[in-house]
């Protein structure tokens, strides 16, 4: 009898059990730079039908003239977006349904993975003609909201947080988290948000070596906490809680460990706590492991109820198309390959009746300021 793998017995677990799913993982190429093009870079990244990847791997990378084909590796995605795919393309198939969720009451998380240069930042925020995932969800969700709010009134609050060093920071309003709450109009402009982000943006830690760029190193986590309320018919309040977390994640470059060993013996040298501990929590959860060790960083802890619990979770594997990046590329396909693998429990709406005056957002803020104190 051979031995069934891991992934098989998830398939098993799947068919037993409709309430237990897998995340969602995509992979977006963007496209070759101008600079890489000038340096020689060939295109070793091949995206077909929307779902295949192709990574080639060539000798002699430095020599163009006899630049020969290694061998090519085959991958494949829920979706895999080619370097032509447009923000909203992107937003509409990894976050659009979070956000309905959200407006549901269900927690949902969008993380960009990869290493630095490869458009995580791009894909988040993305530029003032392009908005990325952050602005786009925000906008939508505020549209949703004004068609809703005939039956129910709502209020969002918005955080923009910053793990750097093991340390939180609020990037928007420091020491309390931002509430917008609907106003006349009901609607937030989309520039006014990428502009709010963008101000966040440029409070995040930078290296004192690459004084003018924004850390490789910190994270950036955009909260956006839903409450709806409503009456029943006994005239309590009903309280739904949503909360959608998206994640710029700090660069891989620097945590290229798949297993547990290597994760380990990385962890003395100086590597990014929170990102290791992010790759800890997805090998537990992939090995369906009772514990996962969301107590090891301050990322793992913020994202506790948006990692693997009954949360929608998707996953973007950014990636370069340069021969250059080809071992980066490698080692992120790598990890979206394993991060598949995840099978999480359903995802569950948070619903509670709750008392007259208890404070709305309570638990969230509470989180921070202890999270902020440690
Ligand atoms: P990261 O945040 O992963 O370090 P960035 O998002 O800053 O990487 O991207 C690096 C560079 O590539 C930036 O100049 C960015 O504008 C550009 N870029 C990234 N993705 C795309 C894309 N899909 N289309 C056009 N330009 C992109
Ligand atoms: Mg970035």
């Amino acid at each position: 009898a051979r031995n069934v793998t891991e992934a098989e017995k998830g398939e098993k677990m799947e068919s037993l059990d409709a309430s237990v799913s897998r995340i969602l993982v995509f992979v977006r190429l963007r496209p070759m730079g101008k600079k890489e093009r000038e340096n020689g870079a060939r295109c070793c990244v091949k995206i077909l039908n929307k779902r295949d990847v192709y990574l080639t791997e060539f000798t002699n990378e430095n020599d163009y003239l006899r630049l020969k084909r290694l061998r090519v590796r085959h991958f494949t995605f829920d979706s895999s977006f080619p370097e032509t795919t447009t923000q909203q393309e992107v937003y509409s198939t990894t976050t659009g349904d979070l956000v309905e969720a959200v407006l549901e009451g269900r927690n949902g998380s969008v993380f960009c993975y990869g290493a630095t240069g490869a458009g995580k930042t791009y894909t988040m925020l993305g530029t003032m003609e392009n908005p990325g995932v952050m602005v786009l969800a925000i906008k939508d969700l505020f549209a949703k909201v004004r068609q809703r709010s005939l039956d129910g009134n709502h209020v969002v609050h918005l955080s923009y947080l910053e793990v750097y060093n093991e340390t939180v920071r609020d990037l928007l309003s420091p020491g309390r988290p931002l509430i917008l709450r609907e106003d006349k109009q009901g609607i937030v402009a989309a520039d006014e948000v990428m502009a709010l982000l963008q101000r966040g943006n440029q409070n995040r830690t930078t290296e004192p070596t690459r004084c003018n760029e924004t850390s490789s190193r910190s994270h950036a986590i955009l909260q956006v906490i839903v409450e709806y309320k409503t009456r029943d018919t006994s005239m309590n309040i009903i309280s739904r809680v949503g909360k959608l977390s998206l994640i710029d994640l700090a660069g891989s470059e620097r945590a290229l460990a798949t297993d547990q060993r290597t994760l380990r013996s990385l962890e003395g040298a100086n590597i990014n706590r929170s990102l290791l501990a992010l790759s800890s929590c997805i090998n537990a959860l992939v090995e369906g492991k009772k514990h996962i060790p969301y107590r090891n960083s301050k990322l793992t802890q913020l994202l506790k109820d948006s990692l693997g619990g009954s949360c929608n979770t998707v996953m973007i594997a950014n990636i370069s198309p340069s021969s250059q990046s080809f071992g980066e590329t490698q080692n992120t396909l790598h990890w979206a390959d394993r991060a598949k693998e995840i099978r999480v429990k359903g995802c569950e709406v948070n619903e509670e009746v709750v008392q007259m005056g208890e404070e709305e957002g309570a638990d969230q803020a509470k989180l921070l300021l202890e999270l902020q104190k440690e």
